[in-house]
């Protein structure tokens, strides 16, 4: 049978083929039930405690479930395709074998990263060296950023927020090395160990590049010490969400005296670029961090510039960088016990930078053409139950109706992989691992700051085709799936509509619902953040989402750790309306057919929030839960089926769930927003 389909789909290392091993049922198979758990008590439980129990973390992962089930599937393609390219030399100079091959050789190439050391890093640490004065930063900030490294505050260029048809410039707050503000400035126990940890591993990485002991101690302090004063000016995750209060469009001679201390002309000078205007996302950082550039004295910033650049490349360098920088971010950070196999890592190096290159490898052995032709049937059946649902809402007016059904007509769809690959116009060499990833990170940086003044992009996809999963981007006011995500469980081309209505259905629900969310819905048709709504109408919407912030924030799945109900609103909206409409279309698809038979005794409704179950089911360590309760918008896995099902009176009717029962919420706490 499994070869069969593989002809059938004339694919010569077929996914699908893949998957008929992987997944050896269609649909939803009854053995991942817990039925000792009832499902109007805990249907996460029930739906996928069978699976739970007969499942753990690998030793290398931080979190294991749908998501990761699918994500192995496709790296074991990619280490394929990665295996015999680089295992052949003989590839033409510049074909996309050549260029994947010798990258994913070179990494592999462990003796001669050994053997070079830190030599490949000396010219950069050379360069931070020659800070003898504080004046000299925006030149050095300007080279290293134009190198890809990090160091103080990002710049980048994307769509003007407010002229979607024009790029612009953002400067955005950063500097710091730990995954949020909070853990250099909260003081529950948890965040004190992190920070504690987090020194130590900033005096070894120091240590490894040859400071002594001491010296790695006291220099790993004024990082410290820079690092939470950057944290200190740094805004939360929380205002970060919103777009309003993050546009403020600028002159570039504006900066001088609104963030003094640092030339900032200098540095887009030494940036090789001229523009007049650019966007201060977060304006008091950049005080601040003027203030920081004139106060913080050049071996200071010396010291935290050469930890950030060994911090940036330690995947590059000798074993011991690497191990050690797994210590703190894999351990430490996610509770890890192991790290992944050398391979699957230069596989992973190989996704991020030469992402097209592989993909397009990739798409070849890997993507059938009749996912994408019923992904894109579900996709218009689902604009259409959002159509019905707006038309027929009692808490929104006419005049901002239409603006909304006009934005959802106007939703675009990319799917699969992109018309137009990008280039990587660059050296690969076989034998210079870290000069390869160097240069793909300063190709990736230009080409990014070519943009301005040039027109938009509109074809251009921000993940690579293999990826595991899907967007909404705001500015553009268009929907991705990558070929990676359109597979079991997600999308399976064998199973009953009801289980991928739910599945991967949910998916293109929850990226539709988000051009509606509390930020999407800030933005109009042509991606303009530009108010299309009457006030009457904002404040019954808000009315509405205040009620799922309180719903989100009571949930603890950590004992003393909440999920924060307004991080997560923008995901949680498009859980709760994506699930609402995916429905809708899952019922729209049976008009005028008959009912479907029951399958394993269960009926389309109920196999439909299976569907949905089973995409969110995962195994997480405690650790990794905990870092993402503080930097993830989206609430864990449970929470993602319990929060929007128990919203749902459709599930309640599928499950004969009652007053009382906990799945079924009262409707006065209710946000019924589609
Ligand atoms: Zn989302």
């Amino acid at each position: 049978m499994v070869s069969t389909l593989r002809a059938s789909l004339g694919l010569c290392l077929g996914l699908a083929a893949f998957s008929l091993v992987a997944q050896p049922r269609p649909g939803f198979d009854p053995a991942n039930l817990d039925t000792s758990v009832k499902p109007c008590d805990d249907f996460y439980a029930y739906a996928n405690g069978g699976w739970l129990k007969t499942h753990s973390i690998p030793a290398d992962k931080a979190r294991y479930g749908g998501f990761e089930e699918l994500i192995d599937g496709n790296r074991a393609i990619l280490q394929k395709i990665l295996r015999e390219t680089s295992a052949k030399t003989t590839w033409t100079k510049g074909s996309l074998e050549q260029k994947v091959g010798d990258f994913y050789a070179s990494g592999m190439d462990e003796a001669t990263i050994e053997r070079r050391g830190l030599s490949p890093l000396k010219p950069i640490l050379d360069t931070i060296d020659g800070l003898k004065d504080a004046k000299q930063l925006p030149a050095l900030l300007a080279k290293l950023h134009n190198q890809g490294l990090s160091g103080g505050f990002v710049f980048y260029v994307r769509q003007d927020a407010k002229a979607s048809t024009h790029y612009l410039g953002y400067l955005n707050q950063g500097g710091t090395g730990l995954p949020d503000r909070d853990y250099y400035l909260k003081d529950d126990a948890r965040s004190r160990d992190i920070r504690a940890k987090y020194e130590v591993h900033i005096a070894k990485m120091l240590e490894l590049a040859g400071d002594s002991p001491e010296l790695a101690r006291v220099r790993a302090k004024l990082v410290m010490d820079l690092e939470t004063r950057m944290a200190q000016a740094q805004w939360t995750r929380v205002e970060l969400r919103n777009p309003q209060k993050t546009y403020n469009k600028r002159a570039l001679d504006q900066l001088a005296t609104e963030a003094p201390g640092f030339d900032w002309n200098g540095y887009f000078t030494a940036r090789g670029l001229k523009q007049a205007d650019l966007n201060l996302s977060q304006p008091s950082f950049f005080q601040a961090f003027g203030r920081l550039a004139s106060e913080v004295t050049a071996p200071q910033w010396r010291t935290y510039l050469r930890w950030h650049v060994l911090s940036a490349t330690a995947n590059l360098l000798p074993k011991a960088f690497g191990d050690e920088a797994f210590a703190f971010h894999g351990k430490v950070l996610n509770g890890t016990p192991e790290q992944e196999p050398r391979a699957k890592r230069i596989e992973a190096a190989t996704d991020g930078m030469l992402g097209d290159a592989l993909g397009q490898l990739y798409v070849k052995v890997a993507f059938p053409p009749e996912a994408k032709v019923r992904v894109l049937d579900m996709i218009e059946n689902i604009r259409v139950a959002l159509r019905e649902r707006i038309t027929n809402l009692d808490w929104m007016g006419a005049e901002t109706k239409l603006q909304a059904i006009k934005k959802l007509n106007a939703i675009t769809v990319k799917i699969g992989y992109p018309d137009k690959w990008k280039t990587y116009a660059f050296d690969l060499k076989r034998d210079d691992y870290f000069g390869n990833a160097r240069r793909a990170a300063a190709f990736r940086i230009q080409e990014n700051l070519k943009k301005l003044g040039k027109p938009i992009d509109r074809t251009e996809w921000n993940w690579s085709a293999p990826t595991v999963n899907a967007s909404y981007n705001p500015t553009m006011n268009d929907i991705t799936f990558p070929a990676g995500i359109l597979q079991p469980p997600f999308f399976d081309a064998r199973a009953d509509d009801a289980v991928n209505y739910g599945a991967i259905g949910f998916v293109i629900g929850h990226e539709i619902t988000h051009g509606f969310d509390d930020s999407g819905s800030q933005y109009d048709a042509e991606g303009n953040l530009k108010n299309w709504w009457t006030e009457a109408d904002k404040k019954a919407y808000e009315s509405r989402t205040d009620l799922v912030v309180k719903q989100y924030d009571a949930y603890e799945p950590i004992k003393g750790e909440h999920v924060n109900g307004k991080l997560t609103l923008g995901e949680n909206i498009a859980d709760i309306g994506g699930l609402k409409i995916a429905f809708a279309a899952y019922q729209n698809s049976l008009k005028g057919k008959p009912v479907p038979a029951p399958i394993d005794g269960f009926t389309g409704p109920q196999r439909f929030f299976f569907g949905a179950a089973t995409v969110w089911r995962n195994h997480i360590r405690e650790a990794a839960l905990s870092l993402r309760l503080k930097t993830d918008p989206h609430s864990p896995g449970r929470e993602r089926v319990n929060g929007p099902l128990s919203n749902l009176p459709e599930f309640y009717e599928a499950f004969g769930c009652t007053d009382g029962d906990v799945m079924k919420r009262d409707a006065k706490v209710r946000p019924a927003i589609w």
